[in-house]
This record gives structure tokens, sequence and C-alpha cells, in this order.
């Protein structure tokens, strides 16, 4: 075969179940290249005693060749804690990284590029907080994953899209109130209150990936591909999770389709989403539309490998901040996890959905 004759013999058979996962997103004259830095990344781990947390955005030659955790913000939080490992590496955006950092600073953590921000994170800052809280004393704050070490650190408990509707509810039951402040995602906050009776104080983030779908793609798709299953991911709007037939974080979406299995899948999220899951299950057909994050895209197997041999870029948090922020984002991973996966295209009651925008 063309592929393995470019390749070392030795390269070649430790690639082989990759390529096996990526050959329909790498071309075979890509692979050659990639496989060799897959091999020198997975060497220079050793050395290092380093650890690759990728999320489920990455594309499929790191997700399936270098991620040793692989998974939703969720997940590679958990993972970052639970890791023995002396460096971490994030292939991933920065507040990954940051909390990480957050949950291991003993830990060496590392990000291939430091341009690798986030919409949302960007959205909003700890004085932005410090105002919402004068704002509003005595009503907790719960902050999306997807913020700053200094967001989190003025945080009550920070929560995923895969536990949104819990933490809320825990929030409002602990603190014994009838609304919470849910920041920065101004559509996760709205798709939020449409499955609590919580009341939801929102601020007006947007992640610049999921903002731009619209209901009326969903209708195009359904016409284009009547059996297709819809999936959405709850930064959409509103409408399009109405429009959807699941909506669900990435871990939520990839175990509906491991479980379902589909003919057909849409899903409205990063593009590199379809490309993961179908490497471990290709008998399910992928259909656009998708937009990439051009800030997960920053990641590369070549800046993995320069991260990983020049120890570069290192990603700290303020010592002032670690305690806060850690108490944030383990008051969420002590919840027991949710008895089912979130879900957010099922109204759980018709009830007035009460959000207020700050
Ligand atoms: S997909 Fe959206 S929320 Fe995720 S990193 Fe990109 S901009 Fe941020």
């Amino acid at each position: 075969m063309v592929v393995s004759l470019q390749l070392d013999r030795k390269i070649a058979e430790e690639t082989a179940p990759v390529w096996a996962k990526v050959k329909d997103f790498v071309t075979p004259m890509e692979w050659p290249d990639q496989a060799r830095l897959i091999s020198e990344i997975n060497a220079l781990k050793k050395e290092r005693d380093a650890v690759i947390l990728a999320h489920n955005y990455m594309t499929p030659e790191i997700f399936h060749g270098v991620g040793d955790y692989v998974g939703d913000s969720l997940g590679l939080a958990k993972e970052a804690a639970r890791s023995s490992a002396k460096v971490i590496v994030q292939a991933g955006v920065h507040f990954m990284a940051e909390t990480s950092k957050i949950l291991s600073p003993d830990k060496t953590v590392l990000i291939p590029d430091l341009k690798a921000g986030c919409s949302l994170a960007e959205a909003i800052t700890g004085a932005d907080v410090r105002l919402i809280k004068q704002r509003y004393p005595g009503i907790p704050v719960v902050t999306y994953v997807n913020t700053t070490a200094d967001v989190k650190a003025e945080t009550d408990i920070c929560c995923t899209s895969a536990n949104a509707v819990q933490v809320v509810e825990w929030a409002a039951k602990e603190w014994g109130v009838d609304k919470v402040i849910l920041i920065p995602d101004e559509f996760l906050a709205r798709n939020v209150a449409a499955q609590t009776t919580v009341g939801i104080i929102a601020w007006k983030g947007r992640c610049i990936v999921h903002e731009r779908f619209r209901a009326a793609d969903i209708e195009e798709m359904r016409q284009a591909y009547p059996g297709a299953e819809i999936l959405a991911h709850p930064e959409c709007p509103e409408d399009v999770l109405a429009a959807a037939d699941f909506a669900g974080s990435t871990a939520a979406m990839t175990d509906y389709i491991t479980a379902k299995k589909p003919r057909q899948v849409v899903l409205i999220t990063e593009c590199s989403m379809a490309a993961n899951i179908k490497g471990d299950v290709p008998e399910v057909d992928f259909i656009g539309p998708c937009n990439l994050c051009p800030y997960m895209k920053r990641i590369t197997l070549e800046n993995i490998r320069d991260c990983l041999r020049d120890m570069r870029f290192e990603v700290t948090v303020p010592e002032e901040m670690i305690a806060p922020a850690a108490l944030a984002v383990q008051r969420m991973i002590d919840l027991p996890p949710p008895l089912v996966p979130a879900r957010y295209d099922m109204i759980k009651a018709r009830h007035h959905v009460s959000v207020e925008l700050i």
C-alpha cells in the first residue's frame, strides 16, 4: 500500500490502528507526515511523563492519534485532577488548560498555542462578575467552565453543558433562592431556563461556532435528508434546539450516536465532532452543516510535538485565584452524575421561561 511504503515499517505498524480510524478524513499523501509526528509525540510523552487531554473538537489525527484522554470539558477537567502524570498537554483551548492547572497546581500544564482562546471566555472578566454580585446580592453565581480563572475565582459553582440544569437546580436549593446567575453564554442560559423552573439571570456571551446556526438550516437538512437524525449543542439558539431531534453536550451527543447508531446524522456543532465519532462508529453517515472553531483549530500535531519537545507554553494561574476557582470547579465535580444525560430538546413542563439579561 502507498501509505506503508512511504513509512518506516515500525511507525507504519505502530500507527496502523490510528490510520484505520482517520482514513476517511486524512489523505494517503498527508498520512506519512502525520504518522511520523504521532510516533514522535507518543515517544515524547513517555520521556516527559506527560498525558494529552484532547477535546472532542480536536482534529481526528490528534483525537485518535495522540489523545490519552478524550472528551468534553467536564470529562477532561476530571481527568486532569485524576492523572498522576507530571505534565499535562491540553489539546484544547486556553480556559481548559487553566482549569487543569487549577485542579492540579503542582503539575506542569502546557498548551501548544497560546492564541487558542474562546469567544465565550473572552466575553466576561472577574471584574464584571464582582459588579454582577453587587447588583444581585445573595444570588449564587454559576459559571460555565468556558471562562478564565479570574471569573472562576468569583464563582460559587461551575457547570458544563452536560450538567448545567443539575447545577442550577442544586445552587438554587443550596442557597434557598428561586433564581441563579448563569454566565456567560446567553444561549446556554436560555436553553437551561427551558428545562427548569429556576429563574435565570444571564450574560450576553456567545460561542462564535454555535451562534451561527439557524432553525432554517435544520429545516433545509430535514427536507434534503428526511431520514437523518439531527443533534444540536445547547450553545445554539433556542429555536435550533427546538427543531432538533436531540440536544445535549458533546459527550451526550457521542453517547446518543454510539448507542443508537442512526443511519444518517446531522451534527449541529463543531466540524471535528463528526469526524471523531465516525472513527468509532464507521457505519453512521454524517452530513453537514458544521462550523469550524478557529481557536480549537490552532492546535496541530506539529505544535503538540513542539510543545512537548521544548516544554512550551506553560499555563499558570495566579496563586490567589487557585483556591477559590478550585472550590467552584470541585463543587461541580463532586455532584453525583445526572441519572440521565442532560437533554435540552425536551421541555420538562410548560412553564414560564424566566431569563433576565444583564
Ligand atoms: S467552540 Fe465555541 S465555546 Fe468552544 S472553544 Fe470554540 S468559541 Fe469557545
